[in-house]
């Protein structure tokens, strides 16, 4: 912040184009810590040239977004878990839906993705582990199956107060995929306004719209380009408010199966572009009656594993056994 004061009061020489003395030295700092050599700029006779020379390279540098392994370790550090409801699926993805990343759960119908999404809502509300403080959830719905009486039963199964925790939802039905990226601008804009308040953002699907707007055959490069510029979005926003993203996805039947004689002939839409933008994949298949399993389908640091889970009406649980 450059307050007003410390702007009328005359700094060195050195930092005249600056806001304050502070900010010039810790720019120095900064490039200095990323190897960059400010020698040659100090040597430089005019303080005015110093000056943009230091600019310039504080430009370059967050333009390209590079941060030390230690920047990145602290920032890490706020990274926190939602739990799904249930404890053997947390355990799956390594205590729940990380924040600063994007989770995607694809499976065929009735296999549970609305109705982890739906758990995940009043879960992102609970207090957890490493001080999570629990907040506010946005809900991006696409098919229409965004049902309020279901987080009442979800609330009620953990003794929470049905208003206070749908009021913290705040939720929007997208009916184009245009529509469905342009949200985005509204969600980081309020993940901005209420900074930290925010925890989890969930789109329920999120190829859905794609699938429907860009069906021709030609129009494939299209859709994907879009998807690309949708995910890049996401990801930074996960990434800049520190909040968890949970999409969900369908499947569709792959025509190289039978060829390689694949054990499970479907696979998730949305290609190699939703495959290298979500973070930890999972796959969701059905059980006998109320029971899913989940299997890791690609994750950074999570081993393939498989873990078995009941829809309740409290939402996801364990599964009795
Ligand atoms: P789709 O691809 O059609 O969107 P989905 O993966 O989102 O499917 P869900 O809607 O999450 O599927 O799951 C539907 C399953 O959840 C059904 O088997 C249904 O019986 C079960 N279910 C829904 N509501 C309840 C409830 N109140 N109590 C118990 N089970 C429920
Ligand atoms: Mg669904």
């Amino acid at each position: 912040m450059s307050s007003k004061l410390v702007e009328d009061q005359v700094v060195s020489e050195e930092v005249l184009d600056y806001d304050d003395e502070e900010s010039f030295f810790q720019d120095v700092d900064v490039l200095q810590n990323h190897g960059i050599n400010v020698a040659d700029i100090k040597k430089l006779k005019s303080s005015e040239a110093k000056v943009d020379k230091i600019k310039e390279a504080c430009a370059k540098l967050s333009s390209i977004g590079f941060l030390t392994a230690l920047q990145v370790s602290d920032k890490r550090k706020n990274v926190f878990k939602v739990s799904t409801g249930s404890i053997e699926l947390d355990k799956l993805m390594g205590g729940g839906v990380e924040s600063m990343s994007i989770t995607e759960a694809f499976g065929e119908f009735r296999s549970g993705k609305t109705q982890i999404s739906h758990t995940l809502c009043i879960t992102a509300q609970i207090p957890g582990s490493n001080g999570y403080t629990g907040g506010k959830v946005i809900f991006i719905d696409t098919e229409n199956t965004f049902r309020p009486d279901r987080l009442k039963s979800i609330a009620d199964r953990f003794n929470l107060d049905q208003t206070a925790v749908l009021d913290n939802v705040l939720y929007a039905r997208a009916y184009t995929s245009e529509h469905q990226y342009e949200m985005l601008d509204y969600v980081a804009a309020k993940f901005h306004e209420e900074a930290g308040i925010f925890k989890l953002l969930v789109i329920d699907s999120v190829m859905a719209l794609f699938r429907v707007d860009y069906s021709g055959r030609g129009e494939l490069a299209d859709r994907q380009q879009k998807l690309a510029q949708m995910m890049s979005r996401l990801q930074k926003i996960s990434e800049e408010y520190n909040v968890a993203v949970f999409i969900t996805n369908q499947m569709t039947a792959d025509p190289g199966a039978s060829l390689s004689f694949q054990a499970d002939p479907k696979k998730p839409i949305g290609g190699n572009i939703l495959a290298h933008a979500s973070t930890t994949r999972i796959s969701l298949r059905k059980g006998r009656g109320e029971l899913r399993i989940a299997k890791i389908y690609d994750s950074p640091d999570l081993p393939e594993n498989e873990a078995t889970f009941a829809i309740t009406n409290g939402g996801i649980a364990d599964a009795k056994d």
